[in-house]
């Protein structure tokens, strides 16, 4: 009891006062409110082909894909994996499968076709969105196909003759079984340790966070923001920090597909680009490209980035500031598991509210924070580095399947243990400070080192492996790989290299191998990561 007592002392509240959460509405019916008063706008243009898709085609074909899918059998429940790059209609696929009832399970369409296929398996999906382009790495998989944008692929169905199907169906695109407090999305995550696994978040999750983030939009904001679509929208942080967020607050969003320096800054410039989520990686770009130079940046309307998924370097936020002088940086924190976003710049309206430089942001309206001795366990007072702990609507259901890392990540009194090392200050800034839990973050994607060991140890030659974060300055972290060889064996580092790199997606590639004697190991058989790291930081220093 004593210790309970003493628990319950360090909590953090937000300095802003709470907001109203409807209880009463599913994801899609939430971000669609007021859509028909925005009917001609345009919510989405893709930067490199100028494709259009308003406000009125976002509220009719997510009700005609939803339409089409109960057509097809799509139940409540069903997991639905899409593959796909940010393309213009990505939000409606997203939207439609949620209305049917559906999970939305986004996978990254640079994923190696083994990735996908586990993905499929974890998540025990029903059904494929994808494109042309991904179909070669979905078609053996056993489940039904849905192209976006190819006519004629064999043993597959389009999605423009669906959608026509469906209008001639008699089915509803409403299905009234469905609860706000049923799952609708499915994102993959592994967490503080292991594989990754499907991340249970419901229409109530992602309806909590959004109001929690959206807290300081006023009337006069809503239908004015042009947000940047770069963030990859199988993404929790894409689909609904920039898509949802978006269409409830009536912007408009430029999608690219994928990063090229001159198209990002001309899509800036050209679509009067007002807000950019984008990752630190992007940030280095900015300020150290010199193709930045061909533009001239007094035609920008930009007002603020907002920098997330990885540490922002102090060093280079003031780059950024003195190269872009009035682009408000803000910085958020989040993580897959607590719905996106979590802590944030604060009060747009009020300067005075806004957070400190390098802090990644106040706690949102609605959450409750703590900070804890990893060790003990027990909350800590402010000034104090310990892992971030949060309780609120947002936090995930569990891990689909997974009670045990479900009943590691959550506790027994509903505090989701983030694996990250915060200090939250006398003016309740927050700063990240650290990670403690397994995952590397290669240019803010993740990467899980535990699936990365399991390939290794597929090798003939490999006996054991470890794999952990080196920094780097261009990509924040990459992946490197202490590796115990068989004796005899003829491999070079670079054969191993090889190996990884055709069996995963590109941000995976394992970019520095050292060769060892043996892995060093906990008492328990646990992988001593921070010593790892440590040796192979000094040894390449010393080279
Ligand atoms: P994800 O679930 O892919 O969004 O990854 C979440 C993780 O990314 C967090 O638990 C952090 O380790 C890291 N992360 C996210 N935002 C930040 C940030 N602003 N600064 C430092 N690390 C971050």
């Amino acid at each position: 009891l004593h210790n309970l007592a003493q628990d319950e002392e360090h909590i953090f509240r937000s300095r802003f006062a709470p907001v109203t959460v409807p209880d009463d509405i599913t994801l899609p019916e939430f971000v669609l409110q007021n859509a028909e008063l925005y009917a001609n706008k345009v919510a989405f243009v893709e930067a490199v082909t100028g494709k259009e898709v308003t406000y009125s085609d976002v509220v009719r074909d997510t009700r005609r894909f939803s339409k089409a899918l109960r057509s097809l059998g799509v139940r409540k429940g069903h997991v639905i994996i899409v593959v796909l790059p940010n393309v213009a209609e990505y939000a409606i696929v997203a939207l439609g499968i949620m209305t049917a009832g559906g999970v939305f399970s986004g996978a990254n369409p640079a994923a190696h076709a083994s990735e996908i296929k586990k993905q499929v398996e974890a998540a025990e999906a029903k059904l494929i969105v994808t494109n042309g382009s991904n179909y070669e790495k979905v078609k053996g998989l056993g489940l039904p196909v849905i192209i976006l944008d190819e006519e004629h692929i064999e043993g597959s169905m389009n999605w423009n003759k669906l959608l026509e199907a469906a209008d001639k169906a008699g089915t509803s695109f409403f299905n009234e079984d469905v609860q706000q407090t049923d799952l609708c999305a499915l994102p993959f995550s592994s967490g503080t340790t292991g594989l990754s696994k499907g991340v249970m978040l419901t229409h109530r999750n992602l309806v909590a966070n959004l109001c929690s983030t959206l807290f300081s939009v006023t009337p006069e904001m809503v239908g004015q923001v042009t947000t940047l679509g770069l963030i990859p929208f199988f993404h929790i942080y894409g689909i609904t920090g920039i898509c949802c967020a978006t269409l409830r607050n009536k912007g408009k969003v430029v999608v690219m597909g994928r990063f090229e320096l001159r198209t990002f800054l001309n899509a800036l410039i050209t679509q009067e680009v007002t807000f950019a989520p984008i990752v630190p990686p992007i940030i280095l770009q900015l300020v150290k490209n010199p193709v930045v130079e061909e533009f001239d940046l007094t035609k920008l309307k930009l007002l603020a980035i907002m920098s997330a998924a990885a540490p922002l370097a102090p060093e280079l936020l003031t780059a950024f500031e003195n190269k872009f002088p009035g682009v408000q940086v803000q910085e958020a924190y989040g993580l897959t598991e607590h719905s996106c976003i979590t802590l944030t710049l604060g009060d747009l309206e009020d300067g005075s509210r806004i957070a400190k430089k390098n802090s990644v942001g106040f706690i949102l309206p609605n959450l409750e924070v703590k900070f804890i001795d990893p060790e003990t366990g027990r909350s800590l007072p402010k000034n104090t580095p310990g892992e971030i702990c949060v309780r609120s609507q947002c936090v995930m259901q569990g891990y689909y399947n997974n009670k045990e890392e479900t009943a590691r990540t959550i506790d027994k009194k509903g505090w989701l243990h983030t694996g990250d090392i915060g200090i939250i200050d006398d003016q309740d800034n927050v700063f990240i400070v650290d990670r403690i839990k397994e995952l590397i973050k290669y240019k803010g994607f993740q990467v899980a080192p535990a699936e990365i060991e399991a390939i290794l140890l597929t090798h003939p030659s490999i006996e054991d492996a470890a794999v952990v974060p080196l920094p780097d300055e261009e990509a924040g972290e990459i992946p490197a790989a202490s590796v115990v060889m068989s004796q005899g064996a003829k491999e070079s580092e670079e054969d191993i290299k090889n190996y990884i790199a055709s069996n995963v997606a590109h941000y995976k590639k394992v970019r520095v191998v050292h060769f060892v004697e043996t892995i060093p190991k906990s008492p328990s058989g646990k992988i001593m990561r921070r010593l790892i790291k440590e040796k192979m930081v000094e040894k390449m220093r010393a080279k």
